[in-house]
């Protein structure tokens, strides 16, 4: 088999330079660990950034991928598939927006990525306001900071000038505000009064920081686009599927979305994206307006069961809130013991970041974390992230932690080595 250096050296050749990789490959993993080619083990607390719901080979989920690939693998959109139509109706009666009350949306469109679900979303808002003889409602409000993907739709509402420069995208649709920002929303809004066909937002802007909404923006937001006729959209593509602690982020808030995007921890590392619409818009994508070759094939639908069903048999959403916690002391812990590298901690259930005090760069923890065997990623520079399979357990929590530990260590006396030299 390659090493490491066998399969970086055939890369820096082949590859397209589109990504920026750490020298190693990944062989294998169980659970919460990983394997590199030259047999590093790893604790893989990034999840494949919130995908490996499940962590890496789970029995049902090999099972229900196995299962596919010895029935059907792919059958067109030109008929129907069972686990397509199970996960329909498995993942639309989660949508309930308090425990009691009945789910909110009732549709499912299957896709392949969470850019797809958002370039769905972005579809159906401007169909639904032609459709009502508005063609002019056409803007979108959306967020500094945001990520919504990185087709030219979904880029258009990605709020990080970084991500579209260069590439004429229509940014010309879309008012961009203050994430949390009640009085910036309200301006918008009145400034452009009767032009937007949906307001987009996250319910904790994970690319962007680690960012939790404040409390009751997500509840401001809803009366407020139902005020200015828009839809309200939420990108759950990061947050939903239990990361946070709830099914879904909007569940945080018992709000009522008219459409959701997932994708990310939907399938455990299975490519599959949905978005779900209320029952009042099926119908605004009607033959012919949208679809996907791929979309909703039985081995991305069958995985995606298999996570569900697996995530209520470990009830693994509850364990998600309390191993949430658990991380949210021990990175605050950490985040004390090291006051000159670390500023403090934040996020939702499994969706932590510790913040870099400014002229610590994130990128050199990721990479001292890393030589101590701990994968994370870095959100917005300054942010470290946590997004680890959500069967972590208590143990690998503080194994990780106490790495970081070492490593915030490491930097701490080479930072007093240097300003001891140039002192
Ligand atoms: C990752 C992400 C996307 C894009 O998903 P892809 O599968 O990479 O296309 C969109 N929105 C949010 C909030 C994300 O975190």
């Amino acid at each position: 088999m390659s090493s490491n250096l066998d399969t970086v050296a055939l890369a820096a050749t082949t590859l397209l330079s589109n990504y920026r990789q750490a020298p190693l490959a990944l062989v294998r993993g169980k659970g919460c660990e990983v394997w590199d080619a030259d047999g590093k083990r790893y604790l893989d607390l990034y999840g494949g950034i919130a995908v490996s719901t499940l962590g890496h080979a789970h029995p049902k989920l090999v099972a229900a991928i196995t299962e596919a690939a010895q029935s059907i693998l792919h059958t067109t959109n030109l008929v129907y598939n069972e686990p397509s139509v199970r996960l329909a109706h498995k993942l639309t009666s989660l949508t309930k927006p308090t425990p009691n009350a009945a789910p909110v949306l009732t549709r499912a469109f299957f896709c392949n990525s969470g850019t797809e679900a958002l370039e769905a979303c972005v579809k159906l808002a401007r169909r639904a306001a032609f459709l009502k003889g508005e063609p002019t409602r056409r803007r979108f409000l959306a967020f500094d900071n945001a990520f919504h993907g990185r087709s030219m739709g979904a880029l258009a509402l990605t709020g990080t000038p970084k991500y579209w420069e260069g590439f004429g995208c229509d940014l010309q649709a879309v008012t961009h505000v203050r994430y949390g920002d009640e009085a910036a929303v309200r301006a918008a809004l009145a400034a452009h009064s009767g032009e937007y066909c949906a307001i987009v937002v996250e319910p904790v802007q994970g690319e962007g920081g680690v960012l939790p909404a404040p409390q009751g923006f997500l509840k401001l937001l809803r009366t407020l686009a139902t005020e200015a006729g828009a839809l309200l959209i939420v990108d759950e593509v990061q947050t939903g599927i239990g990361r946070t602690g709830l099914w879904f982020g909007f569940q945080r808030e018992g709000i009522e979305p008219d459409a959701i995007a997932l994708a990310k921890g939907l399938g455990g590392g299975v490519p599959v994206g949905a978005m779900l619409v209320r029952e009042e818009l099926n119908g605004v994508l009607s033959p012919g307006t949208h679809g996907s070759t791929f979309g909703g094939n039985p081995l991305a639908t069958g995985a995606a069961l298999a996570v569900l069903q697996t995530m209520e048999d470990e009830r693994l959403v509850e364990q998600v809130a309390t191993m949430g916690e658990t991380l949210s002391r021990l990175l605050r812990d950490v985040a004390r013991k090291h006051p000159s590298v670390f500023e403090g901690e934040r996020g939702l259930g499994l969706l932590r970041g510790l913040i870099m005090r400014p002229g610590v760069e994130a990128r050199t923890m990721l990479v001292a974390a890393r030589d101590r065997g701990v994968l994370l990623s870095v959100a917005s520079e300054r942010v470290l992230r946590f997004t680890p399979p959500l069967v972590i357990k208590t143990s690998e929590l503080e194994e990780a932690v106490r790495a970081i530990d070492a490593a915030a260590a490491s930097i701490t006396a080479v930072a007093t080595e240097i300003t001891q030299r140039s002192g």
